[in-house]
């Protein structure tokens, strides 16, 4: 596969995806719990899909939800990570898209099944460009993002409403895997996840990253 268009620095590795890690999106898809530590799943890195690429409907399922996320690309190898060593390890930010099939999900959640089916169908995973990251010139903690389908404003979010913090992420992540330079993460979704239709055009932005868009094919 070619992933020029993303300007990774290393051959994309693995995709980690956290889950549940907004308060008012775990509400808004009837949950009650917080988690007490981060909720991750994968998807593969052929599901990744270029800004302006034509996103085509899965081959089954019939609710295609946006989340808008804030992702990470790892730059460097480490293990059991500190806090306060952790944002070195982020060699570069943008924004993505965790496409979820919702009714698909929430039959394998009733079931307590795994949510592959839910989360990594193919182009699963659209990815804007990646842009160098220095922790002096955007905060992390307080980095503004959104998602817009047919320009209408559907998810307006901050990662300072995380319930785990990205220097938590990573040290939890480096706990449980040794990173690896080309990992990438996506880091959850803020509330306002909704419905997508053929021939939609979404649309994310964050004003220190940058503007990307997809649009599914209208068959
Ligand atoms: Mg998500």
């Amino acid at each position: 596969m070619n992933f020029s268009a993303h300007n990774l620095k290393a051959t994309p590795n693995r995709i980690f995806c956290i889950g549940k890690n907004y308060d008012k999106h775990i509400k808004e898809l009837g949950g009650t719990q917080t988690p007490e530590e981060p909720v991750v799943f994968m998807k593969p890195v052929c599901n990744i899909v270029a800004p302006g690429e034509i996103l085509h409907w899965p081959s089954y399922g019939s609710e295609l939800h946006h989340e808008v996320e804030v992702v990470l690309l790892i730059g460097k190898e480490g293990r059991n990570i500190n806090i306060a060593d952790a944002l070195s390890y982020i060699s570069a930010i943008t924004l993505g898209l965790d496409l979820t099939l919702r009714d698909v999900q929430k039959k394998l959640k009733k079931a307590g099944l795994p949510w592959e089916l839910a989360k990594s169908f193919e182009q699963s995973a659209p990815l804007g460009i990646f842009k160098d990251y220095s922790p002096n010139k955007i905060d992390l903690e307080n980095l503004a993002f959104s998602c817009s389908v047919n320009s209408n404003l559907r998810q307006n979010g901050n990662t300072r409403e995380m319930i785990f913090p990205i220097s938590n992420l990573i040290q939890t992540l480096s706990h449980w895997w040794t990173l690896k330079p080309g990992d990438i993460i996506f880091t959850g979704t803020p509330a306002g996840v909704g419905s997508l239709h053929p021939g939609d055009k979404i649309e994310v932005e964050s004003p220190a990253i940058g503007l990307f868009s997809w649009s599914l094919a209208s068959v």
